[in-house]
C-alpha cells in the first residue's frame, strides 16, 4: 500500500498525472470551502519535513519497479500545499532520478511564494501552477479562508516574482465558486494582473465534485465561459482531452484496492476517471469499490447526477 504516491488521475491541466502527496495528511495555509481533500486539520506556514523525502522517493522507485505504464507527468501536491515541505528540492531532484524522462509539475496556492527560498526551490521545476481565486481581498478571506496574515495581493506579489526568476512553463488556475468569487470586480482585476503576468496558461476551473462546503457550488457553464474568454483561456479545460492510457487491464485485485485508497484518499473521483487514469477495466473497479464502501473504507457521494467516491464522508 502507498502512502505517499497515488494515481495516475486524470488531469484536465496535465494529462495522466502520477501524484505525490509531500504533506501526508491535510496540512495547509488555507482551508478554502471547495477543497476536494476536506477542512484542512493543521493550517500553517511552518514548513518541515511533513513526509520524510527519502520514504516518498523509496515509494516512487517501487512504484516504477511494479512496471505500470509511465505518467505524462509526475505533480508534487496531495493532502494540502506541497511548498509546505521543507524537503521540497530533496524531492525534485530525486523525481528527476528514478523518472528522468517525466516532467514535474507543483501545485501551489501561492502562499509561500513570498519566500525567495521556496521559488528558488521551484525554479527546478518544469511546471508550476499557482493558483489565485480572487484579487478582492474579502472574497479571498471567504473562499479561502487563508491564515489572517496572508492577503490576496501578497499571493499576487508571489506569482509575479516566481514569474520573473522561473524559466519553466506557469499555469495560472482561478477556481470559481458561484456567489463567492465571481463577482464582476474579480473578473476586472484578474483580467488586469493576467495582462501584467502573461503566464503561460490560465486555467478558469469550477468545482467538479464535492467541496468542503455544501454551500461551495459551481458556476453555470455561461459565467465559466465568459471568464475564459476574458481571461484568455482557449481551451475548456475540462479533461475531455487528456489523453488515455493505451488500454484497460484486468489488474491485481489487491493492487487495485490499494491504488484506489490512495487516490481516493486524495480527490472524489468517479468509476469512469479512475479506470481511465489506472489503466483497469470499469467493471473490475466498480466491483472493488463496491467491496470497499461495504467495508466502510470509501463513501459515495451524488453531484450533479455523477456518483463520486471518496475516502472521507462529504457532510
Ligand atoms: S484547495 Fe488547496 S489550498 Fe485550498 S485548502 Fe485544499 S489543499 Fe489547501
Amino acid at each position: 500500500m502507498y502512502r505517499f504516491v497515488f494515481g495516475p488521475v486524470l488531469s484536465g491541466r496535465l494529462g495522466r498525472s502520477l501524484g505525490l502527496d509531500l504533506l501526508g495528511s491535510k496540512v495547509c495555509s488555507m482551508d478554502c470551502v471547495y477543497c476536494e481533500v476536506g477542512p484542512t486539520r493543521v493550517r500553517t506556514r511552518e514548513r518541515k519535513t511533513w513526509v520524510p523525502p527519502r520514504e516518498l522517493l523509496d515509494e516512487l522507485a517501487a512504484w516504477k519497479a511494479e512496471g505500470f505504464e509511465a505518467p505524462d507527468v509526475v505533480t508534487l501536491g496531495g493532502s494540502g500545499e506541497p511548498t509546505l515541505n521543507s524537503g521540497l528540492a530533496e524531492i525534485l531532484a530525486g523525481c528527476r532520478k528514478i523518472l528522468p524522462n517525466v516532467p514535474v509539475a507543483v501545485l501551489t496556492n501561492s502562499t509561500l511564494l513570498d519566500d525567495a527560498g521556496v521559488r528558488r526551490e521551484l525554479c527546478a521545476a518544469d511546471m508550476v501552477l499557482p493558483s489565485l481565486d480572487s484579487l478582492v481581498e474579502s472574497e479571498f478571506s471567504a473562499v479561502n479562508r487563508p491564515l489572517r496574515e496572508i492577503t490576496a495581493a501578497g499571493c499576487g506579489q508571489g506569482i509575479r516574482d516566481l514569474r520573473r526568476e522561473f524559466s519553466g512553463r506557469l499555469f495560472l488556475e482561478v477556481l470559481l465558486c458561484r456567489g463567492w468569487n465571481d463577482s464582476a470586480r474579480n473578473l476586472a482585476l484578474l483580467q488586469d494582473y493576467c495582462a501584467d503576468l502573461r503566464p503561460d496558461r490560465v486555467d478558469v476551473v469550477t468545482l467538479s465534485r464535492p467541496g468542503t462546503l455544501p454551500s461551495a457550488e459551481a458556476v453555470d457553464s455561461q459565467t465559466l465561459g465568459l471568464w475564459r474568454k476574458a481571461l484568455g483561456q482557449d481551451r475548456d479545460g475540462s479533461g475531455q482531452n487528456a489523453p488515455l492510457p493505451r488500454q484497460a487491464q484486468a489488474l491485481d485485485e489487491a493492487r487495485l484496492r490499494g491504488a484506489l485508497a490512495a487516490t481516493l484518499a486524495r480527490r472524489p473521483q468517479t468509476v469512469l476517471h479512475l479506470a481511465a487514469a489506472l489503466g483497469a477495466e470499469a467493471a473490475q473497479v466498480q466491483r472493488v469499490l463496491a467491496r470497499m464502501a461495504r467495508d466502510g473504507e470509501i463513501f459515495e457521494a451524488e453531484t450533479d447526477g455523477q456518483v463520486f467516491y471518496s475516502a472521507t464522508r462529504r457532510p
